[in-house]
């Protein structure tokens, strides 16, 4: 009987299981650590876009001001060289208009600078949030590249563990270990509890129970074919 062999190659193999979903789970914590970083960094373009969009608007707005003044300035002149009455009141008129639209211009220009600031400060921050999460980002990666080599010796140490344990089994207990494992990856052996598989948790035929007991013979379950055995302080569960 190689019943405890088989239990450690488990036990072993189990070990390798663990250790694979540890290793599969580094990358996944990178990517989604990066896809913070890249959040981040979104925003960040996208607050250097609107603060683009501020500038230009007010450049633009301060461009209309000045063919504004401009206009004023030559009506201004105008408006004595005129002949008639009625040509110098429709004047006066339009340089009112004008200064009126000019002081609007200008009113526009002041809230652009404030919105300008605004949008400033905001990209500030986003540049500064980005600049940490980038630092926790490199330190993060770091430590999980370093845990993924770790890990990535282990998996070698626990891999030739377990080539050098399943050349000591008899290969005819290998091979059924093997193809219980494709199904029951984790639990191909298992214990018997109060005559229950505690694979597939059905009772057990008293003769087959009784078997397992004596643990002189390879038993299997007859529902869900894992290996069956028994220990002693189970019973106590
Ligand atoms: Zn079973």
């Amino acid at each position: 009987m190689n019943l405890r062999q088989l239990i450690e190659l488990q036990e072993q193999d189990n070990h390798i299981l663990r250790l694979q979903d540890e290793l599969k789970e580094i990358p996944r914590q990178i990517e989604l650590q990066k896809g913070r970083l890249n959040q981040i960094s979104n925003d960040c373009k996208a607050a250097e876009a609107s603060t683009q969009v501020c500038l230009k608007q007010r450049h633009s707005l301060e461009l209309d001001l000045k063919t504004k003044e401009d206009s004023r300035i030559k009506l201004q002149s105008q408006q004595f060289t005129v002949k008639t009455n009625e040509q110098f009141k429709a004047i006066q008129n339009e340089i009112a208009a004008m200064g009126k639209a000019v002081s609007q211009m200008e009113d526009k220009i002041l809230e652009s600078m404030e919105a300008a600031e605004t949008a400033k400060k905001e990209l500030n921050t986003k540049k500064t949030a980005f600049e940490q999460e980038n630092q926790r980002f490199i330190e993060a990666e770091k430590k999980l590249l370093a845990e993924q080599s770790r890990l990535d010796n282990l998996m070698v140490e626990a891999k030739t563990k377990r080539d050098s344990m399943q050349a000591q089994l008899p290969s005819n207990l290998k091979n059924i270990y093997d193809r219980i494992r494709l199904k029951h990856p984790e639990n191909a052996i298992v214990t018997i509890q109060n005559d229950i598989c505690q694979g597939c948790f059905m009772k057990l035929p008293a003769q087959i129970s009784h078997q397992v007991r004596k643990g002189d013979k390879f038993i299997q379950c007859e529902n869900c074919s894992r290996i069956l055995y028994y220990r002693e302080d189970d019973t106590a569960l």
